[in-house]
């Protein structure tokens, strides 16, 4: 879709509301649009005491307007982050009127709304003042606000009992058996970059010893760790059991909470490997089937059987962890809400303490044919999400966690289930940056947290395992940076 925007330098919230409504189609901002044309105005006005937008579109002839008014306060900060919010909420409005579907999350697009209602809720709003304010201003349905505000709630209490010196560890595994057809990770086939392996844990292992030094010395309390990927279990037994053996000497782990390690892929879970996993005290593993689906899997190229699944998590059901996580995507090609049900029935089956329901996202870099595919799926992920929910919390689960991310089908969400009790608060931690993470490996972002909680300084690894494992005197010198910043604490 063309638009014109006068008045506005930064046109990046027009793009990115006009992407979200209009996922299939690409926005191009022009100079001028023709009458008639199918097109999207926005024109800014200040006043001095306010700004005045107004936001017409036209499609097939039909044209909506849209007025909207932010004021302007002593505070540049609170001034911009009021026009922003009015420049969404006028284009839903004036676009909304020409969907089939209107987005439930309203004019929200970030990744994480309930750190958005968390923001009300630490002003001392109300739940149900946060509740009214969602609808009302941006446009939330009841189950998307009801699911950012149980999380909110969550997320708050959590916070209150964390301490400053609290961190997470997060160590990555960018490598898997082979590569799903919707995967947008940095994650590389063992088949094409498997002779990097052994160099990557080599490298790996140095980064762990040298940050553990480096969290030693500024005194921090590591009390919760997740080794994801990629696919961990992608290692030997014996190489994990190397990787394990490393964080246990590197790390003091007294203050450890919770310790996950995604076995991920059924066709890479031994029992050898599991037992590995055990004996490090590994109490959290996730065995993400995505569907339980044979046709659905083979299309997505997953290289194993929904039975592979099921032995898979009795045989670490009899290893004996504290928590087992399964994932599926709603959404996957092939699927239909009656298979989607399908899987959700059984693994509630199975009675894992985590169930977490992806809703599938284009790939980083899809293209409009990707994109096109995606938005039509709205009402099928729509059904599959509530049978979802539906059978879920029947079953005892609750929602805990969730996120978002950019062009899910339907512009839907990602959302992490629990058994009462069994959150898994790296998740909370991570979505809701409530603490430092320290992330180590190809890919990794460590994100510092500042003593006041309104700041995160990034250091990001290099991406790529060919990268990482000729970086590592780079890499350990980033880490310094923790230091300086726990002297602030
Ligand atoms: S298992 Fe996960 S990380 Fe690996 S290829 Fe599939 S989606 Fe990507």
């Amino acid at each position: 879709m063309i638009y014109t925007v006068h008045g506005l330098e930064n046109d990046h919230h027009v793009r990115e509301m006009l992407l979200c409504l209009l996922p299939a189609e690409t926005p191009e901002r022009v100079e001028f649009a023709p009458e008639g044309t199918d097109a999207l105005g926005v024109a800014i006005d200040h006043t001095g005491t306010e700004t005045v937008i107004r936001v017409c579109c036209t499609r097939g002839g039909r044209q909506v307007c849209v007025e909207q008014r932010a004021p302007v306060t002593d505070s540049e900060e609170d001034t911009k982050r009021a026009q922003t919010h009015a420049v969404k909420s006028a284009i839903f409005e004036a676009v909304t009127p020409f969907l089939d579907a209107v987005p439930e999350w309203g004019s929200l697009t970030g990744v994480r709304p309930a750190k958005f209602a968390r923001g009300f809720l630490e002003k001392g709003y109300t739940p149900v003042q946060v509740a009214q304010l969602m609808t009302e201003q941006y446009h939330v349905s009841p189950a998307r606000r009801a699911l950012a505000i149980r999380s909110a709630g969550i997320a708050l209490d959590c916070k209150k009992r964390l301490h400053p010196r609290d961190i997470s560890i997060y160590i990555g595994i960018p490598f898997c058996p082979s590569r799903c057809s919707y995967c947008s990770f940095v994650s590389h086939s063992i088949e094409k970059a498997g002779r990097l392996m052994a160099e990557y844990l080599d490298t790996l292992c140095a980064e762990i010893v040298h940050t553990g030094k480096i969290i030693k010395q500024a005194d921090l309390h590591i009390i919760s760790m997740y080794i994801g990927g990629g696919t961990p279990t992608t290692l030997s037994a014996e190489q994990l059991e190397r990787l394990l053996d490393t964080v246990q000497n590197a790390f003091d782990l007294q203050y450890m909470t919770e310790f996950t390690v995604e076995a991920g892929r059924p066709d890479t879970i031994t029992e050898e490997k599991l037992h590995v996993l055990a004996q490090h005290d590994v109490d959290r593993i996730s065995i993400n089937p995505q569907s339980m689906n044979d046709e659905v899997l083979a299309a997505i190229g997953r290289h194993h059987s929904a039975q592979a699944v099921l032995d898979t998590y009795e045989m670490a059901r009899g290893i004996g962890f504290r928590a087992i996580n399964m994932d599926t995507i709603a959404g996957l090609d092939g699927d239909t809400p009656e298979s989607f049900a399908h899987t959700m029935d059984t693994l509630i089956g199975l009675n894992p303490e985590n169930i977490t329901v992806h809703t599938l996202a284009a790939k980083r870099g899809a293209d409009q044919h990707d994109r096109v595919r995606n938005a039509e799926k709205h009402e099928t992920v729509r059904q599959m999400l509530d049978i979802a929910s539906q059978n879920l919390t029947a079953a005892g689960y609750a929602p805990y966690y969730l996120y978002r991310q950019k062009f899910m089908a339907g512009g839907f969400e990602n959302v992490g289930w629990c058994k009462m009790g069994y959150e898994c608060w790296y998740n909370v931690y991570m979505m809701e940056e409530l603490q430092t993470i320290v992330s180590l490996g190809a890919g990794g972002m460590t994100k510092l947290l500042s003593a006041d909680g309104r700041k995160i300084r990034r250091i990001n690894n290099p991406k790529y395992p060919y990268e990482y494992n000729t970086s590592l005197e780079k890499i350990n010198a980033g880490k310094q940076a923790l230091l300086a910043w726990a002297s602030e604490l």
